[in-house]
């Protein structure tokens, strides 16, 4: 006979469950365990990132710095030279470059040796560094040469700025060594204009600045004054006769030098020069011109011919008068713009042009 024992199928019931509540219990704890290693690991990778980052940031702070000076250096200008740009061609306003050189910064070196030389140099770098305003861009370009972009600042804004440094620089005093000056050339984009032009002004600004001895400013404006001063060549001088369209080109050539040289205050004895080059041209060109005018019988040959005579001998007495000093070199450029180019090429010549063109 099968005989049945409640208890036992009972007891047998709760020693099941209570190992479940065990194993779920294990269970539990140990998900727990799991989930605190995973976030300590999260965390520990998180702290990571961010040291990284940091790391990231300073390397990069680093390689956008001079290491003598801790200025900004000539590849971070670089870069923000073109957003700079860019912005201007975008949506205008005003982009100003200062260019600044140490003045004889050559001698400090000889004579107090290279290290101070660099002490100068870091000295006058974090002098100037401290002058400028958060949204100038002040970097060292290389050697003893320095560059100063100045964002919504015309070139008037930018030769006041400049005048400032030259000063506050010329008031250091170097332990040791005592004043050291700097020259400086300023130039103001102008609208679309390429770099390379831009830079070129600033860059002979600063030439004029050395040349007219140094510790000053000079702007770079009066360069593109000049560019705009120069005689092209324009259909309605077309002659009719290649040969003297080549040598009134000449003319026109030699011409724009000679304006150039005026307004770039080069020494009289360059414009001396060029003033003979265009007084030979011109007896070459009009000797050649009267040949070809009797050849075709111009009716007003003989007038011609006096006109070509007088001004030859007023570009003589003009040279003689610039060599001793009696005129003004702006007299000389007067000269072949009224009377060569205006009087004489636009309004006589063209009286045979007709003639030549048939
Ligand atoms: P100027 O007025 O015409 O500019 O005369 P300068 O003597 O300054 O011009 P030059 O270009 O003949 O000489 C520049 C000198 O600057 C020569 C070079 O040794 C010195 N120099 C350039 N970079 C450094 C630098 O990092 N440290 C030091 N100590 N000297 C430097
Ligand atoms: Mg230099
Ligand atoms: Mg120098």
């Amino acid at each position: 006979m099968f005989i049945m024992f409640p208890e036992d199928h009972h007891y047998f019931d709760i020693t099941m469950l209570l190992l479940l509540v065990l194993v779920l219990t294990i269970a539990i704890v140990l998900s727990k365990i799991q989930n605190r290693k995973l976030q300590k690991m999260n965390k520990n990778l998180s702290d990571l990132r961010q040291e990284l980052e940091e790391k990231n940031k300073m390397l990069e702070e680093v390689a956008t710095r001079d290491k003598l000076t801790g200025i900004k250096n000539r590849n971070y200008f670089d870069q923000r030279l073109y957003d700079e740009m860019a912005k201007m061609d975008r949506y205008g306003g005003d982009l100003t470059l200062i260019f600044f050189d140490l003045d004889h910064f050559k001698n400090v070196n000889d004579r107090y040796g290279h290290d101070i030389g660099d002490e100068v140099l870091v000295a006058i770098a974090k002098h100037v560094d401290g002058l400028m305003r958060k949204s100038d861009l002040f970097a060292r370009w290389g050697g003893e040469e320095f560059v100063v972009l100045l964002q919504n600042t015309d070139v008037e804004g930018a030769k006041e700025a400049a005048e400032k440094i030259r000063k506050e620089v010329e008031a250091i005093k170097h332990p040791g060594v005592g004043q050291v000056t700097v020259s400086l050339g300023v130039a103001q984009r102008h609208l679309e204009e390429d770099r390379e032009k831009w830079f070129k002004r600033a860059d002979a600004a600063l030439y004029k600045a050395k040349a007219e001895g140094r510790n000053r400013v000079c702007t770079g404006e009066s360069f593109e004054d000049e560019a705009m001063l120069d005689i092209k060549w324009l259909p309605s001088y077309i002659s009719g006769h290649s040969e003297i369209d080549k040598q009134h080109q000449m003319l026109l050539k030699i011409g724009s030098s000679i304006i150039n040289a005026t307004l770039k205050d080069k020494p009289i004895e360059v414009l001396i020069e060029q003033m003979d080059q265009l007084i030979e041209h011109v007896q070459y060109h009009f000797a050649y011109e009267e040949e070809v005018l009797f050849e075709i019988g111009y009716e007003g040959y003989s007038k011609h011919v006096i006109i070509h005579g007088n001004l030859i001998k007023k570009a003589e007495i003009l040279r003689n008068k610039l060599a001793i000093g009696r005129i003004d070199p702006i007299e000389a450029f007067d000269y072949f713009v009224k009377d060569i180019i205006i009087n004489h090429m636009i309004r006589e010549d063209s009286k045979f042009f007709n003639r030549l063109k048939v």
